[in-house]
């Protein structure tokens, strides 16, 4: 496998040709953004610590029968992936409340949400990540019903699965954000699953284990980061 020239560029990761057309190399880079990329900082260590967790993640969901992009982890910083077509659609799953949607709806912080919350943002930082209804997906030809409601599926699966596995490692997962991606005419998990874009709380503490540490200064974002890989390398 030889690594080509650089496709895309994006705010904590790169992706690189290689020489296979199908597969590309995701290298994850130091840097952390929060609030529409206003605050900003490299964070030595960040991207070995994503790599390795997301690694983790989607290897445990490609094992329960997820399709994902995962082909295999390839060095600290990188993973091998399939090349897919993203969807310019975020899809964020939510267990209970937290940010955007305590800011916006006003629901109190904690608040269960059974069953879970499935919402879909557009992927666009000039307009903010708009919230979409479905009815804005169809009509932007983001994406058909069936996609939809197989991105849905997908994401509640992932929910239960990773869900039911922090449990058990003391972690509560409180929300994340998916993003899907087409190869060959089906919808594969593509994107990154770490604390960048999941929260992660201490079930006995309830300290934050993930990008609130830097969105909000709850402590060092690193050592947050290894608190959750360490969890993860105990299992294997
Ligand atoms: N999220 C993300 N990328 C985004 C927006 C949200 O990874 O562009 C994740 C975020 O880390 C959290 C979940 O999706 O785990 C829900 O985020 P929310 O809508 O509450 O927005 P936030 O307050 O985090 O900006």
């Amino acid at each position: 496998m030889e690594k080509r020239e650089k496709l895309y560029e994006g705010k904590a990761k790169i992706i690189y040709a290689t020489d296979e057309p199908d597969k590309v190399i995701a290298y994850y880079k130091d840097d952390a953004t929060a609030f529409d990329a206003i605050k900003k900082a490299t964070i030595k260590g960040k991207g070995e610590l994503n790599n390795r967790i997301a690694s983790f993640f989607f290897d445990l969901l490609n094992r329960e029968g997820i399709p994902t992009h995962f082909i295999k982890q390839l060095s600290d910083r990188e993973m091998l992936i399939k090349r897919v077509e993203i969807i310019p659609v975020e899809v964020v799953v939510r267990n209970l409340a937290a940010g955007s949607i305590v800011r916006r709806l006003g629901i109190p912080e904690k608040t269960k949400f059974e069953p879970p919350l499935v919402e879909f943002y557009l992927k666009n930082d000039e307009l903010h990540d708009p919230i979409l209804c479905e009815q804005h997906i169809y009509a932007m030809g983001l994406a058909t019903p069936e996609e939809v409601a197989k991105m849905r599926e997908l994401a509640l699966k992932v929910n239960e699965i990773l869900k039911k596995f922090m449990e058990e490692q003391g972690i509560t997962l409180v929300d994340f954000k998916l993003e899907f991606g087409r190869k060959d005419g089906e919808i594969v998990l593509a994107d990154e699953i770490s604390p960048d874009t999941c929260r992660f709380w201490d079930k006995k503490t309830g300290e934050s284990l993930d990008k609130d540490r830097f969105r909000f200064d709850l402590g060092d974002l690193v050592e947050g980061y290894r608190k959750i890989l360490e969890k993860l390398e105990k299992k294997q």
